[in-house]
């Protein structure tokens, strides 16, 4: 095995400890190339020489995301989507850009901006929150 982005998949397959199968590697590999937050129906393509369906490449990203080799990433969409972890960012927050044109969500850089000031309801207390920006990338402007 002489591609060292495929190399790199088995590696973080083996570093989590999960079993290196024909399919993990596909999907991760195609997750490492495309450097974007992707849904599963984004990687059909990606893996056709595997023959695996939709369904199956949900399946192995929700393994991946068990393991925290990959995240399943908040947006407002109905698609699931995923990103990789990379080693010791897993509790690395940041906001993600929804382009409105052509669907592609990317990654912002920097710390999410602390919560807007609300007023919450009496015995309310804030776990977590999302960031997630809409517009237009670059292409689509
Ligand atoms: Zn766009
Ligand atoms: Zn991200």
């Amino acid at each position: 095995m002489s591609d060292p982005v495929e190399e790199r998949a088995v590696e973080m397959l083996r570093s989590a400890h999960l079993r290196v199968t024909g399919p993990r590697v596909a999907v991760l590999t195609a997750m490492l190339r495309r450097q974007h937050p992707v849904a599963a129906s984004d990687l059909i393509d990606d893996v056709a020489s595997m023959r695996l369906s939709e369904v199956t490449v949900y399946r192995n990203l929700n393994r991946l995301a068990d393991s925290g080799v990959v995240r399943r990433v908040d947006t407002t969409e109905r698609r699931r989507r995923f990103e990789v972890l990379d080693a010791g960012e897993s509790d690395h927050e940041h906001a993600h850009f929804v382009c409105d044109g052509c669907g592609t969500v990317t990654c912002i850089e920097g710390d999410v901006p602390p919560v807007a000031p609300v007023s919450l309801p009496d015995g309310y207390r804030v776990d977590a929150h999302r960031v997630v920006l809409h517009g237009r990338c670059a292409t689509c402007d």
